[in-house]
This record gives C-alpha cells, structure tokens and sequence, in this order.
C-alpha cells in the first residue's frame, strides 16, 4: 500500500462509516461486510471478490489507529499536493511552481536523488502539522500588487489626451529556479523554525504576538543551496511596456487609476491596477484651475476705465474678443464659456481671464498732459480716507 493508494482510496466509504467513526464502528462495518463479501460465500464471483480485497485493505488502515492517523493527514493535504501521481513508493511528483505559488514550470523536483529526500522532508513537516498549511506555499489565487508610476506630459497632450508607452519593473519569479530559490537540482525545505506558516508566536506576558519567522522572513520555506541569479530570493525583476492611455484634461498632480495594468496574479489571480501620476509641464500663458483654463491678460489704465473690447487667445482655438465694462479694477476675472479643459463627460470648463491693468511706463507729451488732467478733476482725492480711518482702529 503506498501514500499514492491514500490519496486515491476513500476507505472510510470503502467500509460505509462516516470519518469520525469509532474504533468499533470501524470493526463493526468492517466485519459485517467482510462476511457478506467472503469468496466462500460467493465462489466464482469476481465482483465479490474484489470488494472483499477492498473491504480488507481499508480495515487494515482504519482499524490499526495509527496507519489510520497517517491516513488521514494525507487525505487532508490541499488538492495541489495531491493532482499529480506517478510517485512510486511513497513518492509523489508534483509541481514546484504550483508548490511555491509562482507559476513556473517544473523545477528540480524528482530529479536529482537528493531532490526526493528533501520533498519528504516538505511532507513531513506537513504531517507535523496535521496537514493544513496556511503558509506561502498554498496554491491560492493571489491578485497582483498594485504598480504605480510616474510620467510627464506637455500642457497640450495633456489637455488633449495620449497614449503613452510605459516601461513598468515589477517583481516576478526568477527565471533560473523558477522561484523556488534554491540551486538546480535541490529544493527549498519547511523552514524548522516555523514549520512553514512563515509566523512564529513571541511571548510577551499573558500576549501572544505573531510575526514574520525570523529564519525563513515569512516564506516558510529554507534553501541550503541558494540559487546563483536570485541568491535565493526566488525573486527577480522583470520589465514590461504597456500602452497607457492617458484621458483628456488631466492635471499635474492627478492620479489615474488603469485597472488591471498591474502586476500580473498568481495562480490564476487578478491582475493589480497600475496608478500613473501625472505631470504636466506648465504652459507660458495658460494655467489650469480644476476643468478651467486661465489666463492674466494685460490691459491698458484706459481700457480698463472707460471699457473695451480686447482679443484674448484661446488654447488650440481661435481669439474670442471680450468685453470690458467701463470701470474695471485691476485683477477682475471674466469668464469664457466652454473654453476650458475638456472634462470626462466631454464637455469642457470655461477660461478663466484676469485683466492685469499695466500702468504706462515712459510718458510722451500727449500722455502726460493727459493723466494731468485726470489728476486735476480731483478724481481720488479722499482714496485713503477709509484706510487711515480704519487704521487707528485697536
Ligand atoms: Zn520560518
Ligand atoms: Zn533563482
């Protein structure tokens, strides 16, 4: 009988007893069944007899506690353990890319006449552990890691939206061991400390504390014979470009999430999102404000005054021309509708523009006499009375 014949054998249903049977049920059924399919009773009845061989092997295995104890631990192992046969004597061949959750081929495993040792040692400290194993090694679906980058936009590809190519590293296993971490021909073992759950407890008081085991860092698996490329991380980094497309509108400092751009799953797993923050390179005369564009445009002291219409660009469009009303102040903002940056439903914001009233630099004759006369029609005289006022205030 080999742990091959466990695996595949049901004898509980064999002997019609359910798993929590006792000692005596198990001796009960057994004999019960055993008398009705004995070949003296059945001669010549092939059926019979083999059920009779059946009945007895799973008697010899649930009767003796022990044998049943083993039994039981292999039939608990998780199903990864258990898919691939073809063991002999004990042994089993598996996959050590589906045992270390990476995906890789087959690595090492049954070659090398080390190799088979060190798997029983793998199921041993299994069986110390009545067989659940709740470390890394689980053949679980995993999502991949969330990756993020960085790139750097123009203000007009920003406003317009871009695919951009993006070079993205991330972890992946190594190519030479297929991330087991350990040397061709040899495979990592249960970590003793930890037994594999990669957690070991710390006693602190009446507290129980469970943190990363500190011989195995929480894989739950040792190599002795570290693999050369990785230096038995299992671990190498890998690059990949993918096409980002990159929305209309973006801001410097945005986020964008890109579902399902990150790193790959393992085991079948979700892919991770990819998050791409966003710079943009500023413009020398637009600037953003949320979905609007704006924009400072200077004015003369006379526009601004008495009123005008002045020509004000727009990005990627044709000038609007924009009324000033008579006595505008400095720094008023005036808005442009649907002349911003595009938003996600394709509409767009407005522009923004702030008249910045220039003051004349160099007077010519005409100017000053001008400005004179505005001087002189005692147009301001009592400007700061309200701020001086207001000043003595406590
Ligand atoms: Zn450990
Ligand atoms: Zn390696």
């Amino acid at each position: 009988m080999s742990t091959k014949d466990y695996l595949e054998k049901d004898y509980y249903k064999v002997l019609g007893v359910s798993k929590n049977a006792s000692q005596d049920e198990i001796k009960k059924a057994y004999r019960k069944l055993a008398q009705q399919y004995h070949p003296d009773r059945n001669k010549g009845d092939a059926d019979a007899e083999e059920r009779f061989k059946e009945v007895s092997e799973a008697n010899s295995v649930l009767a003796d506690e022990k044998r049943r104890k083993e039994y039981d631990q292999v039939r608990s192992m998780p199903s990864g353990f258990r898919g691939a046969g073809g063991g002999q004597g004990g042994g089993f061949g598996f996959d050590l890319g589906d045992l270390f959750g990476q995906g890789g081929g087959p690595a090492g495993g049954g070659g090398a006449g080390g190799a088979g040792d060190r798997i029983g040692d793998i199921f041993g400290g299994l069986f110390n552990r009545g067989g659940t194993r709740t470390g890394a090694g689980t053949r679980r679906a995993r999502r991949g890691a969330d990756v993020e980058t960085e790139v750097t936009l123009s203000f007009g590809r920003a406003m317009n939206g871009v695919t951009v190519p993006l070079k993205l590293t991330s972890e992946a296993a190594c190519p030479t061991c297929h991330g087991t971490g350990a040397k061709a021909g040899t495979t990592p073992r249960v970590c003793p400390n930890c037994e594999g759950t990669g957690q070991e407890t710390r006693n602190l008081g009446n507290f129980g504390f469970s943190e990363p085991c500190h011989i195995c860092h929480g894989r739950g698996l040792v190599v002795d014979d570290p693999c050369a490329t990785c230096h038995g991380s299992g671990r190498a980094t890998g690059t990949r470009t993918i096409q980002a497309r990159i929305p209309a509108g973006v801001a410097d400092g945005q986020k964008i999430r890109l579902k399902g751009k990150g790193a790959p799953g393992e085991n079948g797993g979700p892919s991770g999102d990819l998050y791409v923050n966003i710079k943009v390179t500023p413009h020398p005369v637009f600037g953003r404000s949320g979905d609007n564009l704006t924009l400072a445009v200077p004015v003369t002291f006379p526009e601004a005054a008495l009123g005008a219409e002045i020509k004000v660009p727009t990005f990627q469009g044709q000038p609007v021309t924009l009324r000033i009303p008579e006595g505008t102040p400095n720094g008023r903002t005036f808005r442009v509708r649907g002349r911003g940056a595009p938003r996600r439903d394709g509409t767009k914001g407005d522009l923004l523009v702030t008249v910045d009233v220039q003051v004349p630099g160099k007077l010519d004759d005409q100017t000053r006499a001008a400005l004179e006369a505005l001087r002189g029609s005692g147009e301001g005289d009592d400007l700061r009375s309200e701020v001086l006022q207001q000043a003595r205030e406590e």
